[in-house]
């Protein structure tokens, strides 16, 4: 990423799962800086791991000057003064992030049957690219699809995961890659979502696929 964008990347997010249980979260803090120097660099967390950081990982937030941005779950409200007192005492930048319509809920748009058969490229196309283990593409969504195919035992496309280590790559067929709507986007509807209701389900021991299709 540094090789073809010369370094000039506007944000990095450290996205998990939860950025907080990684063991080798301060290397990736190190790594990206080194790498991305004038970069905004953004750990997302939903922060109720926050006020127990080690130190050494509060000391590579603030001299990195990494940015913790803390997604708004009913869970972490409890906490929030806390949390923003312990940043201020130690001068952190945080930053809470309302991401849902209304309080207490969350979209998915991802369905098992193709509901269209063409769409312009949404919003993540180009917000939310991500990057994992070598590949890049448009959306989390379509990264995370190889493994959730492989356990709920179904075939959604997932093309459009590209490699990050083409010798070809150039920043402009980067872009092209991730401009473009992929087969998946004819399956996923961001227009209308379907919004549900956060809740802990803690007598259901595995995941269904129910819990992500609309
Ligand atoms: S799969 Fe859905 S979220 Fe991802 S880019 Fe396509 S329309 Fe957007």
């Amino acid at each position: 990423m540094r090789d073809i964008f010369s370094g000039d990347i506007f944000m990095i997010r450290l996205m998990g799962g939860e950025p907080f249980l990684n063991k080798d979260l301060e290397r990736y803090i190190e790594v990206v800086r080194e790498h991305f120097e004038h970069s905004d660099v953004h750990i997302v967390t939903n922060g109720l791991l926050f006020l127990g950081i080690e130190q050494k990982i509060l000391d590579a937030i603030i001299s990195n000057h990494i940015i913790v941005d803390i997604s708004d779950y009913e869970p972490n409200r409890k906490l929030k003064s806390k949390i923003i007192k312990f940043a201020e005492e130690n001068g952190v930048h945080i930053s809470w992030v309302l991401n849902t319509r209304e309080e207490n809920s969350f979209s998915k748009s991802l369905s098992i049957n193709e509901l269209q058969n063409d769409v312009n490229p949404c919003e993540n196309s180009m917000s939310c690219i991500n990057i994992y283990k070598g590949k890049y593409a448009k959306c989390p969504q379509l990264m995370f699809l190889p493994k959730f195919n492989e356990y709920f035992h179904v075939d959604l496309p997932s093309d459009g995961i590209y490699d990050l280590y083409d010798k070809n790559l150039t920043a402009e067929k980067f872009i092209c890659n991730i401009s473009k709507s992929e087969k998946l986007c004819r399956y996923c509807d961001m227009v209308n979502p379907k919004w549900i209701t956060w809740n802990c389900y803690t007598t259901q021991k595995r995941p269904v696929i129910e819990d992500w299709l609309i």
